[in-house]
């Protein structure tokens, strides 16, 4: 076992303070990294508050990692030491389930192992990436391309691979109108992976503070939602609009600016639900759907698709200390568009 140092949070209501965590000794097919950047999701927040339901405190959150390979365990075979790599939301699945079996191992009928605060296939509590260290099996570890900068890779492991796969499954490509609903860590991603993918893209913010930097990320278009005119102006117009918003969104507003067939779908993940008039579905045949993460081959291909085509978060590098004050300003909708944490300081 290796005790490392990490950031947890001592309940829902108390700052997150320094700490640490065990690491459990390497298994056959398990990797130890080394944390560099660890990136700082809306996730990590409703869980640590008990948001979204019970929570095993004291708790280390964090899913966005990229590090280095520091040891390998012996029947390894995809990665060697000083390989620089990433983990996501998930760290292990059943592998048996039809899902799983299908490749889509975020989807587990079993239940994926989420990177933190689900109950290890050995029984304990896993612990995220706001720390020095993690052990994570090889077949839940993603390759990080070079030519993507280091501290900037961290944000693809969630805010990018959720917002990359329903943009891939819904096609957003060429001739497609879509709209990205709230510019934080999640909508900044889908700006720039929907317009490299083809896409023309639409930006729903709550004002219009952000324009010029929703432009700068691809966006043709961009739009206040404090705004009636907004819903008037957009009626009909998108086939798909992805919600990022992390607080219940109007439906029956955002819905009505679907066009005949248009998805809307949410990959935000408030804890209130988003009701829905059908009335709102029967315009259009629109529907309504959800999208969780995507599965460790589609995380492989969307990290090689933003290296191939040039694209990376834009983040406000913090340090251990700062963890508290930044989640008071992703609160406040005041993050320009991820925070990372440099885990350097946390080694001290
Ligand atoms: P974030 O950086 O805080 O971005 C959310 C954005 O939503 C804000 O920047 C803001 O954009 C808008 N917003 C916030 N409060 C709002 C309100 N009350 N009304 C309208 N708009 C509001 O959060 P994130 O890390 O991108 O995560 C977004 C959501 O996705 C969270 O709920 C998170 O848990 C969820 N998530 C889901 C998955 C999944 O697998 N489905 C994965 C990761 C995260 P503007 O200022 O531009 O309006
Ligand atoms: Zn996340
Ligand atoms: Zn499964």
């Amino acid at each position: 076992m290796l005790t490392v140092n990490a950031i947890a949070a001592p309940s829902a209501t108390e700052p997150l303070v320094r700490t640490t965590v065990e690491r459990r000794d390497l298994g056959p097919k398990d990797i130890l990294i080394e944390i560099r950047y660890a990136g700082i999701c809306h996730s990590d927040i409703h869980t640590v508050r008990g948001e979204w339901g019970e929570v095993p405190y004291p708790l280390t959150v964090g899913h966005e990692i990229v590090g280095v390979v520091a040891e390998t365990g012996a029947e390894v075979t995809r990665f060697d030491k000083g390989a620089r790599v990433g983990v996501g939301c998930m760290v292990n699945s059943c592998r048996e389930c039809e899902n799983c079996q299908a490749g889509q191992e975020q989807y587990c009928l079993a239940g994926n192992t989420g990177t933190y605060a689900a109950v290890d296939r050995d029984g304990t509590i896993t612990q995220g990436g706001y720390s020095t260290h993690v052990v994570v099996d090889e077949d839940f570890v993603l390759r990080v391309p070079e030519s993507i900068p280091y501290e900037k890779a961290a944000p693809l492991l969630c805010a990018g691979i959720t917002t990359y796969s329903p943009l891939a499954h819904w096609n957003a490509g060429p001739g497609k109108k879509v709209a990205v609903v709230g510019l934080g860590g999640l909508g900044h991603m889908a700006v720039k992976i929907a317009a490299a993918m083809g896409a023309e893209v639409t930006v729903l913010s709550q004002t219009l503070s952000k324009k010029d930097d929703g432009l700068a990320f691809g966006a043709q278009d961009y739009y206040a939602t404090s705004d009636p005119a907004t819903f008037e102006a957009l009626a009909n117009r998108f086939d798909l609009i992805v919600n990022t918003v992390s607080a219940p969104i109007d439906m029956a507003a955002h819905l009505g600016l679907l066009r005949l067939g248009g998805t809307l779908v949410s990959v935000g993940a408030p804890p209130e639900p988003l009701p829905v008039q059908v009335f709102s579905l029967f315009n259009n045949r629109r529907s309504f759907a959800g999208s969780s993460i995507g599965s460790i081959a589609e995380t492989q291909e969307m990290l090689d698709f933003c290296a191939e085509q040039g694209i990376a978060p834009e983040i406000e590098l913090i340090g251990a200390d700062e963890v508290n004050e930044a989640y008071e300003r992703v609160l406040k909708s005041d993050v320009r568009y991820r925070f990372v944490i440099d885990i350097d300081t946390l080694r001290a």
